[in-house]
């Protein structure tokens, strides 16, 4: 079984970071700076990892959950970017099969659209040949009639015809925590909570930096040979503590997806479909009983940690939504849930429409020796994060002399979970072990190989093979799991990123949360104060995502 990685870990890495300089601190544990230290951990560097707030609560658990080659992006002629995507689809269905899986997307031709029929056929041949045919399958394009049949409650008016191609969904925050307890289990010191407020230079370069652990309201100072900036749409924000008139790299936009019932919608699969309203790519895709829309893009200058769906936002959505799914008639009242993330895109000097922001990366070094890692997407990480780690290693070569270690082998070494070829045989195991064969096959989805270390809890200790309350299909035994394995220490980091619950139930799991703060407060020892406080930290949260979905009053 795979090594603790819990609020015990985190304290005793962050003492051990207090009392010894490491070789490379990484600031930002989003699937950037995860990545990062993975790969810095495997080639034997010694790393840190420290986000501020917990894993993947930036951007990399707002996403719209593709590892995809970016057929939009054919529009815009960023073949290189689509060919690199596109291997990285299959890197990663390979290490985290139960994380990245495949998806048929259907994609429906309206006459009067603003891709017809022949732009499709050969954007999608492209796609395919920049993928070198490896991908699931080759696309097909479809008949009017075939389209009906895959999707019966598609608008008939004007359909033509469609094609269907392939590219893969993701749980994008347990990615991000993948790759960060695989950066512990291979030696690096990781914690959440624990914020970078400013730098310590010697002779004008970058030495180490002063860090509040949130949880513990401890401060101290870090040193660190080397330091990167891998914090997304945070990155001119460290930028400026160390040049204070650093001029931005990023121009941030906003990306809004709605949940509402799957049944509502009626949609058979995962469409991607360009929106009536305006034209743009947008997507609409199943998971289980919920039906996620997405996304918008709009340009955001304000705090990265205020951005908020509005209500014109979701008007937006629903409106393309109803357009293609006319009997669905989905209204504001109808969302579950809605949710924003930033897209750290780079500046460039790019005018113009947000959509033709390049989504590639960049790394850059300040005089003071701050590595900055800018831009990129989720699919790509792991290759920017061996194209940052190149950086970093010959930088510790100049800087003591030692030698530059080989490229660590990221793109064969599963993921934790991942260690498993056949999720199906994994369900049927669990099932000879008498667990439900639905309640298997959400475990070995969500955890993968470790799937039976939860099952195991749950035999141990029948009340915690009990689910967290009804409707709410999630085990007793998964918060015990993610406390102990998974450093959740709050009732937010098990509701919003460890199950999704806020993103998929109606109430946003509001009726199960005292179950869940009373796990972890028998698990983390908190006392009843210390469970409240995450109890109503976690309700602000659901409560400010209601209030932006309000609309004003009329004047
Ligand atoms: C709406 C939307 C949809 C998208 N869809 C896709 C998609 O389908 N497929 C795809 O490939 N890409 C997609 N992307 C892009 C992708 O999600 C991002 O490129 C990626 O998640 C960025 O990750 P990151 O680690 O760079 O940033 P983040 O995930 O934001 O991580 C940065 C981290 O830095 C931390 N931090 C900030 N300040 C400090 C500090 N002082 N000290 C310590 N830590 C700090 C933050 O807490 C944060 O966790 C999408 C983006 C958006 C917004």
């Amino acid at each position: 079984m795979d090594s603790l990685f819990s609020a015990q870990t985190r304290r005793a890495d962050l003492d051990s970071l207090a009392a010894a300089p490491v070789d490379l601190l990484v600031i930002g544990g989003g699937i950037t700076g995860a990545g990062i230290a993975r790969d810095a951990a495997l080639r034997g560097i010694r790393t840190a990892l420290l986000d501020a707030g917990d894993f993947g609560g930036g951007t990399s658990s707002r996403s719209t959950r593709l590892v995809h080659g970016g057929l939009r992006y054919l529009e815009h002629g960023w073949l290189r970017l689509v060919f690199e995507a596109s291997r990285e689809r299959r890197v990663l269905l390979r290490i985290a099969p139960h994380l990245v899986r495949p998806m048929p997307f259907l994609f429906p031709v309206h006459a009067g659209g603003r891709v017809g029929r022949w732009r499709l056929a050969a954007g999608l041949w492209l796609y395919d040949l920049l993928s070198a045919f490896r991908n699931v399958h080759t696309h097909r394009t479809l008949s009017r009639r075939a389209v009906q049949k895959a999707e019966p409650q598609l608008r008939s008016r004007d359909l033509v015809g469609g094609a269907v191609y392939y590219d893969a969904y993701c749980n994008d925050a347990r990615l991000v925590l993948a790759n960060a307890r695989a950066a512990h289990r291979s030696g690096a010191l990781v914690a959440n909570y624990a914020a970078v407020r400013s730098f310590e230079k010697a002779d004008g370069q970058i030495r180490g930096a002063l860090v509040d652990d949130v949880l513990e309201g401890r401060r101290f100072t870090i040193h660190a040979r080397v330091i990167v900036n891998a914090t997304g749409p945070w990155t001119d924000a460290i930028r400026r503590l160390d040049e204070p008139d650093a001029q931005p790299l990023l121009r941030p936009t906003k990306g809004v997806h709605v949940a509402v019932p799957r049944q509502r919608v009626g949609n058979a699969g995962a469409l991607t479909i360009t929106s009536p309203v305006d034209g743009r790519v947008m997507f609409i895709l199943p998971s289980d009983e919920i039906t996620i829309i997405g996304t918008t893009d709009t340009d955001y200058a304000g705090d990265p940690a205020a951005v908020t769906p509005t209500a014109d936002d979701v008007t937006y959505l629903l409106r393309s939504a109803n357009a293609v799914f006319p009997d669905a008639r989905l209204a504001p009242q109808d969302v579950i849930a809605a949710w924003a993330g930033l897209r750290p895109l780079l500046k460039d000097g790019v005018e113009g429409t947000t959509a033709a922001v390049p989504r590639e990366h960049r790394i850059c070094e300040s005089a003071a020796g701050l590595l900055t890692i800018a831009g990129g997407k989720l699919t790509t990480y792991r290759v920017m994060a061996t194209e940052l780690v190149d950086v970093v290693a010959t930088k510790l070569h100049r800087i003591d002399g030692r030698p530059v270690p080989e490229r660590a082998p990221t793109d064969v070494e599963p993921l934790p979970g991942g260690e498993v070829a056949d999720l199906d045989l994994l369900v049927r195991e669990l099932v000879k072990e008498q667990v439900p064969a639905q309640v298997a096959r959400h475990l070995v989805n969500t955890y993968g190989s470790e799937a039976m270390a939860v099952a195991n809890l749950a035999a141990r200790d029948s009340a915690l093979a009990e689910p967290l309350g009804p409707g709410v299909p999630i085990l007793k035994a998964e918060v015990v799991h993610q406390a102990r394995r998974e450093m959740a220490v709050s009732v937010g980091d098990v509701m919003l990123r460890r199950t999704h619950l806020f993103h998929r139930h109606p109430s946003q799991g509001t009726e199960v949360t005292p179950v869940v703060a009373g796990l972890l407060a028998r698990e983390l020892d908190w006392d009843a104060a210390r469970e409240a406080a995450s109890l109503a930290g976690y309700l602000a949260e659901v409560q400010r995502m209601r209030q932006a979905l309000t609309p004003p009053p009329a004047s």
